[in-house]
C-alpha cells in the first residue's frame, strides 16, 4: 500500500480477528480494530511514532 507521497505502509489483518496491524514506513508498527483509526494514525506520522534512529 502506497500512500499519495509515495511512503510504503503495510496493513494486515490479524486472522481470525478483527483487528488490523499496521506498519508504517518508519517501521513502528500500530494495531487498531478501526480501518480509519489505522489511517489516522499513519498519515499523522511522526506523531505517536517517531523514525528509527533519531534518538540518538
Ligand atoms: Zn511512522
Amino acid at each position: 500500500m502506497t500512500s499519495p507521497t509515495g511512503e510504503i505502509y503495510r496493513i494486515d489483518w490479524l486472522p481470525g480477528t478483527d483487528v488490523l496491524h499496521g506498519t508504517c514506513h518508519c517501521g513502528r508498527e500500530h494495531t487498531a480494530q478501526d480501518p480509519v483509526e489505522m489511517w489516522e494514525w499513519m498519515l499523522s506520522h511522526p506523531q505517536g511514532h517517531e523514525p528509527r534512529g533519531t534518538s540518538s
